[in-house]
């Protein structure tokens, strides 16, 4: 059998590492291609020596050149991948001819081009960079539809929503039978505090989620409920819905990952251990499965399932995140903009936690929402989103 040949963008973070760990339980099934990454220079060298890419590509020339010198002292001339840099040859390394599968996991908006260009060239696109879609869902989708490519939802939510579809969905719930989605949500680290409790969160709290290991960026996302309001917006892309079709549920032990409801009053759901190689395991071998060095669930440990509603007033990015999607056009691109400016001012403890839907919706509430007809329009209100954020932070 040929081995599935992989890119992997993003290989340094909590995604790209967990997707390394599956793939090296079936090196027989799996080659690694490409590893991507910003700037991280130590992990992306080990990375290197442990997988035996073909070539790795950091966003930052110098930290390439580190890569390199590095490299040089510990790996032969024959084992020694091609060292490149500059986003530009990211994109390449997901649109490489070689390449069969393109993990897609950067976080934030600079996943977009990359994504992007997995998806124009016919990959198996197994996309975790859930703010690329957010951003430019209906393009994202013609490109995978254009390019012949094929999309898998790795985002756990909408892997599990994914797994208990019908096989033949054809992005009409009525037509299947199907009544609404329902996505789960732990609730964060922060789930029962009050607004003036929330006012003293520190970046290490928010940071700290009480189920899943994440980067810092979704950390905190899951921590404002905003990335369950950008998982509303994948879901609505993904399965072609609207948000009055989903149903947000608190799940507080993350053991139900998402549930279909059907008409005839079935729910079927997909549960496991709060683990994402489950759901990279599936990205990558579906419609097979394999082992992804996960545990089975012991029922009797876990002994209750809790359920509640989110706490909208509280968490305002969950409305916000809805408003957007309603509002349609460029506006979830504004949205994903904002809040990434908004997450990395409390990184940095500019602002406070309560002061990030604030400053969100200030930006919002100022945009005039065009129609997304092209890449450009995207960037344009991305950047003018960013702008705009950056000068509310520094008038404050
Ligand atoms: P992370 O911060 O751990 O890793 C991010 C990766 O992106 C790193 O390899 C980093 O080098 C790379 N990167 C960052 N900025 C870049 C840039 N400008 N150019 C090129 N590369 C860049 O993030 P993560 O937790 O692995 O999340 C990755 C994506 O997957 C996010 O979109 C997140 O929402 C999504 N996701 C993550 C989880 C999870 O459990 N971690 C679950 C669901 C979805
Ligand atoms: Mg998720």
């Amino acid at each position: 059998m040929k081995k599935t040949s992989i890119t992997i963008l993003g290989a340094t973070g909590s995604i790209g590492q967990s997707t390394l760990d599956v793939i090296k339980r079936h090196s027989d099934r799996y080659s690694v291609y490409a590893l991507t990454a910003s700037t991280n220079v130590d992990v992306m060298v080990e990375l290197a020596i442990n997988h035996r890419p073909e070539l790795v590509v950091m966003a930052s020339a110098a930290a390439a050149v580190e890569v390199q010198a590095k490299l040089d002292q510990q790996l032969s001339e024959q084992d020694m991948p091609r060292v490149t840099s500059g986003s530009d040859a990211i994109c390449a390394a997901a649109r490489a001819p070689e390449v069969d599968t393109v993990m897609a996991a950067i976080v934030g908006a600079a996943g977009l081009l990359p994504s992007l260009a997995a998806a124009e060239s016919g990959k198996k696109v197994l996309l975790a960079n859930k703010e690329s879609l957010v951003m430019a869902g209906p393009l994202f989708l013609k490109a995978i539809h254009d390019g012949g490519a094929t999309l898998l939802p790795i985002d756990s939510e909408h892997n599990a929503i994914f797994q208990s579809l019908p096989s033949d969905y054809d992005n009409d719930l009525p037509s299947s039978g199907i009544r609404h989605l329902l996505l789960t949500a732990s609730g964060g680290p922060f789930r029962g505090w009050s607004h003036s409790q929330l006012e003293q969160v520190t970046p290490a709290q928010a940071i700290k989620h009480p189920n899943w290991s994440m980067g810092h960026k979704i950390s905190v996302d899951s921590a404002t409920l905003m990335n369950k309001g950008l998982e509303l917006i994948e879901a609505c892309f993904l399965f072609g819905c609207q948000p009055t079709q989903v149903e947000v549920v608190v799940q507080p032990q993350s053991v139900i990952h998402s549930m279909v409801q059907y008409i005839d009053g079935s729910v079927i759901a997909q549960l496991g251990q709060p683990d994402m190689r489950t759901p990279i395991a599936y990205g990558l071998a579906w419609p097979e499965r394999i082992e992804a060095g996960v545990e089975s669930i012991n029922f009797l440990d876990i002994a209750r399932l809790d359920f509640a509603a989110a706490d909208e007033k509280t968490f305002a990015c969950l409305s916000l995140a809805r408003r957007a999607f309603e509002q349609g056009g460029t506006m979830p691109a504004v949205l994903n903009a904002a809040n990434e400016i908004a997450v990395d001012a409390f990184l940095r403890e500019q602002v406070s936690f309560n002061h990030i839907p604030v400053l969100i919706d200030k930006v919002m509430r100022e945009h005039e929402v065009r129609q997304l007809s092209s890449l450009d329009d995207v960037l344009a209100a991305d950047n003018w989103a960013r702008d705009r954020a950056r000068q509310f932070l520094q008038e404050q």
